[in-house]
């Protein structure tokens, strides 16, 4: 699971879940690190990230992820600490924007690297 680059191979299972670049594995994927923007390149190795296309994979995946951890979260602090109403409405709406931001990031770069790992791209007829 792995691809040989002059540096050595990258798996793009560590290079997605890092947000870094899928060829080298060292240069940062995104804009900023409070972004969900693509760099237009590699820093490092130049690699062009035009060929980057992940489409809703990244949110498909967040959503069913996030409300597994978010339901769950919330079951439990209901069972365990029955709070008043007003608590889960104060609670879960930050902390479901704080987690699909991560998760989008997480998902989104690993899904670039795995694209780029099986050279996934738009079928085409000869
Ligand atoms: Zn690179």
């Amino acid at each position: 699971m792995s691809i040989e680059t002059p540096s050595g191979p990258v798996s793009p299972y560590a290079a997605g879940l890092r947000c870094r670049c899928p060829r080298c594995g060292k240069g940062a994927l995104f804009a900023g690190p409070f972004s969900l923007a693509l760099r237009e390149g590699c820093d490092s190795c130049g690699l062009d990230f035009e060929f980057v296309d992940p489409g809703d994979g990244p949110a498909v995946f967040a959503i069913m992820i996030l409300g597994g951890i978010i339901l769950g979260a919330a079951l439990i602090v209901e069972f365990r600490l029955s709070p008043p109403l007003w608590v889960h409405v104060v609670l879960w709406g930050p902390v479901t924007l704080v987690v699909a931001f991560g998760l989008l990031r997480l998902l989104k770069g690993l899904l670039i690297a795995l694209q780029f790992h099986h050279k996934a791209e738009q079928g085409h007829l000869d």
